[in-house]
Formats: C-alpha cells, sequence, structure tokens
C-alpha cells in the first residue's frame, strides 16, 4: 500500500474561532482528523508530521522552509508523495521556495489549505484535502504524475513557483497566469500531461542554505532619487525590481546611475515586471535599453514570490554576483520562460 506523508504547518483550514476573542486560531492535527473521517477510507496509509509550533503563515520564515525541505528529505525514500497543509497567504512563496530547495525531485510535494476552516459547514477545506492527497498518489506505470512542488486549490492544480495569492475571500484563492494549470479535477482528474515537469534519474539534492539579504524596490511615477538611493544602498546583497509593463523603467540619468553603483558594488538587481501576465522584454522599449546595459538580470515571467525565494536560494548557493545573474535568467525548476 503506498504511503502519504502530511505535514501541517498550520494555516485557516486548521483554525477555530475563539469563543472569547472571536479570533481564528490555529488547532492541531487530531482536531482536523475528526472533521474528515473519509481519511480513514484511503486507498494508502497517512503519515503526519505536525510541526510544534502551528502558524498563520504569515509568520512563515526561511529557517521553517529549511526544516520542511529536510522532513521531506528525511522520508524521501519512504513515502510516495507530499501533502503539506499550509496557510495561502504565503503558500505561494514557500511552495516557490521548495522548488528551488528540491533539486532533481521525482515525487509530488502538493500544498494546500483552505479559506474556510475545515470546521466550518460550508468549508471548502475537505475537497482541497482529499484531492491533493489523491495528486501525491497519482501513478502511472510506477512513476508519480506529478513530480513537481504543486499548490492544489478550489479544483485547480498549479506548478507553485508559477502561482501567487490573488484573492483573499473566493475559493478560487491562487492564479498562474503565465503558466498552464497542471491539472483539474471535476468528475474526473485530468492531468495536463505535457505541461507537467519530469526529469531524469538523478538523485535529490537538498539546498537548505537561503540567504534572505534581499531588498525589493517596486517602481511607480515620481518616486525619488533619495528613496531609490536608500533601497539600492541598504545592507542587501540582491535585489527584486518590480517595474512597469514589459520591463520599463523611468530614463533619468539619476535612476541609471544608481542601479549602475549599486550593481558595480557587487549587487545583483532582477527586473520582473508589476504585470502579473506576459514577461520582461529588456531592450524592447527605450525605457528598459539601459538596464540592459548597465547589467539588470531579466526576470522574464517570474512572479514576485518566485524572483524573491530564487534570490534568497541563488545567495546560499554562490558568492558571485555574477554566477547569480546568470542563474536568475536561466529556467531552473520551470520557474519562468526565457523568451
Ligand atoms: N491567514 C491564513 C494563513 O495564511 C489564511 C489562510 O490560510 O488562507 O495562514
Amino acid at each position: 500500500m503506498s504511503q502519504i506523508l502530511i505535514i501541517y504547518t498550520g494555516g485557516t483550514i486548521g483554525m477555530m474561532t475563539d469563543p472569547v476573542t472571536k479570533v481564528l486560531k490555529p488547532i492541531n492535527f487530531e482536531q482536523i482528523m475528526d472533521n474528515v473521517p473519509e481519511l480513514e477510507k484511503l486507498n494508502c496509509k497517512i503519515k503526519v508530521h505536525s510541526f510544534d509550533e502551528i502558524i498563520d503563515s504569515s509568520n512563515m520564515n526561511p529557517q521553517i522552509w529549511s526544516e520542511m525541505a529536510g522532513l521531506i528529505e528525511a522520508n524521501y525514500d519512504d513515502v510516495d508523495g507530499f501533502v503539506i497543509l499550509h496557510g495561502s497567504d504565503t503558500m505561494a512563496f514557500t511552495a516557490s521556495a521548495l522548488s528551488f530547495m528540491l533539486e532533481n525531485l521525482a515525487k509530488p510535494v502538493i500544498f494546500t489549505g483552505s479559506q474556510l476552516p475545515i470546521s466550518a459547514i460550508r468549508t471548502d477545506a475537505k475537497e482541497n484535502l482529499m484531492t491533493a492527497i489523491e495528486i501525491a498518489n497519482a501513478k502511472k506505470n510506477g512513476h508519480a504524475r506529478v513530480p513537481e512542488v504543486c499548490i492544489y486549490f478550489d479544483y485547480k492544480l498549479f506548478r507553485g513557483n508559477r502561482s501567487f495569492k490573488y484573492n483573499s475571500s473566493k475559493f478560487e484563492a491562487f492564479r498562474s497566469p503565465n503558466y498552464p494549470i497542471l491539472a483539474e479535477s471535476g468528475v474526473h482528474l485530468r492531468f495536463s500531461v505535457n505541461d507537467i515537469r519530469h526529469h531524469g534519474d538523478e538523485p535529490l539534492i537538498l539546498h537548505k542554505n537561503l540567504v534572505n539579504d534581499v531588498g525589493v524596490l517596486k517602481l511607480y511615477p515620481g518616486i525619488s532619487p533619495k528613496v531609490v538611493a536608500n533601497i539600492l544602498s541598504a545592507d542587501v546583497r540582491g535585489i527584486v525590481m518590480e517595474t512597469f509593463g514589459a520591463g520599463n523603467t523611468t530614463t533619468d540619468s539619476w535612476f541609471i546611475d544608481l542601479l549602475k553603483n549599486a550593481i558595480d558594488s557587487g549587487k545583483v538587481i532582477v527586473d520582473i515586471s508589476q504585470c502579473k501576465v506576459g514577461t520582461v522584454e529588456l531592450g524592447r522599449y527605450e525605457t528598459s535599453k539601459q538596464l540592459k546595459d548597465v547589467g539588470v538580470a531579466n526576470g522574464y515571467d517570474m512572479t514576485y514570490e518566485a524572483a524573491v525565494t530564487k534570490m534568497m536560494y541563488l545567495l546560499g548557493q554562490t558568492d558571485d554576483p555574477a554566477e547569480v545573474k546568470h542563474l536568475l535568467e536561466t529556467d531552473l525548476r520551470g520557474e519562468l520562460t526565457v523568451s
């Protein structure tokens, strides 16, 4: 019989309204199990690891990501797949981070959670949980159908590092605008076979070292030299710059000079767009040509979540800014499309 490891970190799925304070607070996994008797009827064994501290995902951090990745490595040979119960708020960051930390992944790591607690009458948690388990357990010719880090939510399976939380009030909480969904559940569970990544037989490599020396420069018309200079001179090694449209910025010389100085001092700056759909095209407009000339990295169609966590991952891999830039522009785990 196959075996799935459920890793419980917290999130709304496992919360209850405190009768006194009326705020939503995490509960333990036994209380979750009590709400889903269907778990007993599955045709696979369920093993559970509950984190000591059950959290709202706004308290998620890279130390917990390392713990989570270590747990996956420790159980990798014993189970067929993993389901991670996680708050939806930062789920796309965690899924992106784990996609970089787990190189050569050959087993499913499926994140899910819910918008309503599992004890609520209209909850979306049960469907999300049961189908996530089914996907983590799905095989064809003895191989996992989806050997990727994914998010399953509201009948859709997304590549983790392509998705973001776009709605805090609908059950349809996630989208993956620049990459097709990997599976859809309805009467049948249909996998988009051609969009799912498989790699050779190389063993899993775990990268636990993430460096969070990452700054963010989100542009707006009228941003001042003082503000840009402050962000670029912060004690960080990498900067995610959120630009306009196809990767464009002001052409003011003070702005380009500040970017150039930061890059010359050893910082890496990656350009991603504030648009959720489409890709950065450095050099298409006059307003992005100089970015390329001064050495800004092209983030193509990466999500903000993927860009931040990829930067953390790469800064933990090498001290060489040129290598970080090169790898930022390279498709490592299906997180970007080079155009
Ligand atoms: N605040 C919750 C969390 O991210 C929201 C959710 O789970 O949907 O932990």
